[in-house]
């Protein structure tokens, strides 16, 4: 069977795989990675793939339909994210009406409305975690058994629709079966498009594990799409990657581990970490961190060539952590940066302005928590209240949000837009202390030292390249908003 996967035609550089799904100030474009993982299940089951990043490679619908009607597919899977909803439906039903394929949506959003996504003419809402779930679809379809039968799917039929039961979440046996994402990359994308202002370029973003345990309030992933049961490839798998993008993917200069929680397991990053050194692999990754990870493990990270953690700290405020659940507070952060910069791991700290119950003062604290730990790359975020977490749900219960559809939560260019206010932490102040909290920390002289330790590393020339283009595009955004 052909099936086309399409990241659809959005905003330019819109990255529907980020955390708050939007172009980013930094100029960073994530890969599709979800549809690539499911690109590689579908190869595996023996089905012919085009595999299409319509915001990367500046396509529009007009591209989209010529390229479609060439591959002529029997199956059409459309990814979503909440900002785009809309248009993302839109765009595969037109594309839908033109070749006559099925049509299915996947992503966040689908989890959350189906009956939407149904109603405005999309055949299938494949909810939650989608890969194995598109390979059945894939079988149904080929061999005419229907789709009563499919877990973590809703359809409509004549005119009634059904919701099949949920679909288990992949099992740590069933992540190993699949194939190495970064191999899809190179068999059907461009690696030089993709960028992260924090890694080196060009880098390739994996997944070595799944869902995530942690209660954080605000965080849609393991609502919406990957669950929080915790399951993990394991080491001999994980590393063969590495191995296998060391030997075909010479010029690749970093590996993002993407995982929400690689370093959840003390002993596992122990083993991944040994297997590297063992292999005698010569190859630069970083990876997500919580800001309680432990000094041994850090030193054995680094020993293998980790070079960055990014961290979301998200406030400098005790009481707002504790608020959001994050379960971690101030003095572990600072703790955990210490011992960061003791290994000498660089670090991305991730904070978000507009959390419940955020003041001036607690924003202000926010401010001097950055300036005192000094972290090499900082990132300010607008809290957007996404469906489906506990966040979403007291702004809406409290009338706290602006809009009626998160798709109002980006502006005409696709960069991210508040849509929450308080009535002691309006709209106007989320905005100005993200811009504020980035100049007084990237143009402030205290940056210049951070800014040559950074250049002084190994790759100092590539690191210095990255930080000069998120600079430029930083800038030109700054400029823009003047
Ligand atoms: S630890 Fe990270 S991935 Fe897990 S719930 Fe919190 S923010 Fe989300």
């Amino acid at each position: 069977m052909k099936v086309y996967l399409l990241n659809p035609p959005f905003v330019h550089r819109y990255s529907r795989n980020s955390r708050w799904a939007a172009r980013c100030r930094g100029g960073a474009l994530y890969y599709p990675i979800w549809l690539s993982y499911a690109a590689g299940v579908l190869e595996n089951n023996r089905h012919r793939v085009r595999l299409v990043d319509a915001p990367a490679w500046g396509w529009n619908l007009e591209n989209v339909k010529e390229d479609i009607k060439d591959f002529s597919p029997d199956l059409i899977v459309g990814e979503s994210n909440f900002q785009s909803l809309t248009n993302d439906v839109g765009v595969i039903k037109e594309i839908k009406t033109e070749i006559g394929a099925v049509s299915v949506l996947v992503g966040p959003p689908v989890s959350q409305f189906p009956d939407r996504i149904l109603n405005d003419g999309v055949d299938i809402a494949a909810r939650f975690e989608y890969d194995f779930t598109i390979r059945d679809i894939a079988e149904s379809i080929e061999d005419g058994s229907g789709l009563e039968n499919i877990k973590g799917i809703s359809y409509k039929e004549n005119g009634r629709i059904t919701h099949n039961p949920d679909r288990k979440f992949s099992t740590s046996e069933e992540l190993d079966e699949i194939p190495f994402v970064s191999k899809v990359y190179n068999e059907h994308l461009n690696i030089k498009d993709y960028f992260l202002g924090h890694t080196l370029y060009p880098m390739v973003q994996i997944f070595t594990g799944r869902g995530c345990p942690n209660q954080c309030t605000f965080c849609s992933w393991p609502e919406t799409l990957m669950g929080r049961k915790h399951r993990v490839r394991n080491v001999e798998n994980v590393v063969d990657e590495f191995e296998y993008i060391t030997k075909e993917l010479p010029e690749v200069k970093e590996i993002f581990i993407e995982d929400d929680t690689f370093t959840i397991g003390k002993n596992r990053i122990k083993e991944v970490c040994s297997e590297i050194k063992r292999r005698g692999l010569d190859i630069t990754w970083s990876c997500n961190a919580r800001a309680n990870l432990d000094y041994e493990s850090m030193k054995a990270m680094k020993d293998a060539g980790c070079r960055l953690l990014d961290v979301g700290y998200e406030s400098g405020n005790d009481t707002i952590l504790k608020n959001i659940k994050k379960g971690i507070t101030t003095n572990d952060s600072r703790k955990f940066t210490e011992d960061a910069k003791r290994v000498g791991l660089m670090i991305l700290a991730d904070f978000i302005f507009g959390m419940p119950r955020e003041t001036k003062e607690t924003a202000e604290q926010t401010i001097r928590f950055v300036k005192e730990i000094k972290p090499n790359i900082v990132q300010f975020s607008i809290a957007t209240p996404i469906p489906g977490t506990e966040f979403y749900n007291y702004a809406k219960e409290n009338n706290y949000i602006l809009v009626d559809d998160l798709e109002e939560s980006l502006d005409e260019e696709g960069f991210q837009k508040c849509i929450v206010s308080y009535p002691e932490f309006t709209k106007e102040d989320i905005g100005s202390y993200v811009d504020r909290a980035l100049k007084e920390y990237y143009l402030s002289p205290s940056y210049i030292p951070i800014a040559m330790r950074n250049v002084m590393r190994k790759n100092g020339l590539h690191e210095l390249k990255g930080m000069l283009k998120s600079a430029r595009v930083f800038l030109r955004y700054m400029g823009r908003k003047k």
